[in-house]
């Protein structure tokens, strides 16, 4: 439920309208980016649904009542119609702009950082990428350089002006990651891992969500629902693929991701062709086909020698094919502008369960 103010709405009657919705053991929550007071209405609804309206009702102050029906509702665009702007040192994302976050899978040494950080920057990326803390499926594999990986970021984000995003893989290390990074990323591996997802939201910074490899749209807004809930407004979804029959791929990337989530929620869309194929051929058609799908934009890996890579080479890009792919994107960002919205249709209503109706 969402409870938008009067303009004039003072200051008590918001308070009084927080009072009510306490007094049904309901939580309210304050939203931001809107000129009036919005308060959303977080907890079990339903029960005492009724009882509610109808105090409300009474209440002087109240432009609107309107129930959400979603499960999902602060990352619900039924709550907050207009695009979240996620802004971290001066790049933004979600405002229409095209944002390439490009960089190494893992941190590996100072050298091959900086040389990364000064390429991305100079072929137009506008957020820093590389795993400091690695989620890798073998305990044998490297597992990235940890705090060491940390300060390399900061040293490149001093060499390029760039914002970094670096994983963060467990709640105990959320304060340290915070310090040091600009977003925060939250790995397909961890999607569902609430204590983390909770953590995280309380950490004061933007949060990246990675689609769970084996997550619905659904599961997946509700995990962003977690970090919001606990406090933290600016969210931006990732798609990287999810696991399906195909072997030919790493992943399946699911791009009707992109306009779908659009469409429910307020939250930027980023779509991260690398992970998703799991091959640097596939990486440019795919990162095209995400922007001409109207994503935010993209995350992509991207190595000096990709051969000699410590994780995920076979997906990542080199300078070369990188600074030639990024010039494609902004071509099509460019075009797709006027393109994207089809003239005769509006969205359709959405439901979950489509499978099972055909
Ligand atoms: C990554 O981006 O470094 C990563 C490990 O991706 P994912 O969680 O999508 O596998
Ligand atoms: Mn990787």
């Amino acid at each position: 439920m969402i409870i938008v103010m009067t303009m004039g709405a003072t200051d008590e009657q918001a308070e009084a309208v927080r009072e009510q919705i306490r007094a049904h053991d309901l939580t309210p929550h304050d939203n931001y980016g809107t000129q009036r007071v919005v308060i959303a209405v977080l907890g079990d609804v339903a029960p005492v649904r009724d009882h509610l309206m109808s105090k409300l009702s009474s209440m002087p102050g109240i432009e609107s009542v309107t129930p959400i029906s979603r499960p999902f509702k602060l990352a619900s665009r039924e709550s907050h119609p207009e695009d979240t702007i996620v802004e971290v040192l001066g790049a933004r994302i979600g405002n229409g702009s095209l944002t390439i976050m490009a960089g190494p899978c893992s941190v590996e040494d100072r050298e091959m950082m900086l040389e990364t950080a000064k390429a991305v920057a100079a072929a137009g990326a506008t957020i820093l990428r590389g795993g400091a803390f690695k989620p890798r499926t073998s305990p044998y594999s490297f597992q990235g350089l940890g705090l060491e990986g940390l300060h390399l970021l900061v040293e490149a984000r001093k060499a390029t002006g760039l914002p970094i995003i670096t994983e963060v893989m467990e709640p105990g290390q959320v304060d340290v990651v915070t310090e040091h990074a600009d977003i925060l990323q939250v790995g397909t591996r961890n999607m569902q891992n609430y204590s983390l997802l909770t953590a995280v939201g309380k950490a004061g910074k933007p949060v990246m969500l990675k689609r769970g490899y084996g997550a619905t749209i659904e599961e997946w807004l509700m995990a962003a629902e977690y970090v919001m809930s606990a406090g933290q407004p600016n969210v931006i979804l990732c798609e990287r693929g999810i696991r399906t029959f195909e072997t030919y791929t790493r992943n399946t990337l699911d791009l009707t991701a992109v306009p779908l989530l659009h469409h429910l929620t307020h939250l930027p869309v980023i779509v991260d062709p690398s992970h998703a194929t799991g091959k640097r051929w596939l990486v440019r058609p795919m990162a095209l086909a995400a922007v001409a799908a109207g994503a935010d934009g993209i995350m992509v890996e991207v190595h000096p020698r990709p051969d000699e890579a410590k994780s995920d080479g076979e997906q990542s890009l080199t300078f070369e094919q990188f600074a030639s792919m990024a010039a494609a994107l902004r071509h099509i960002h460019d075009e797709v502008k006027t393109l994207i919205k089809d003239p005769f249709i509006t969205d359709g209503p959405v439901t979950v369960g489509e499978a099972s109706k055909h």
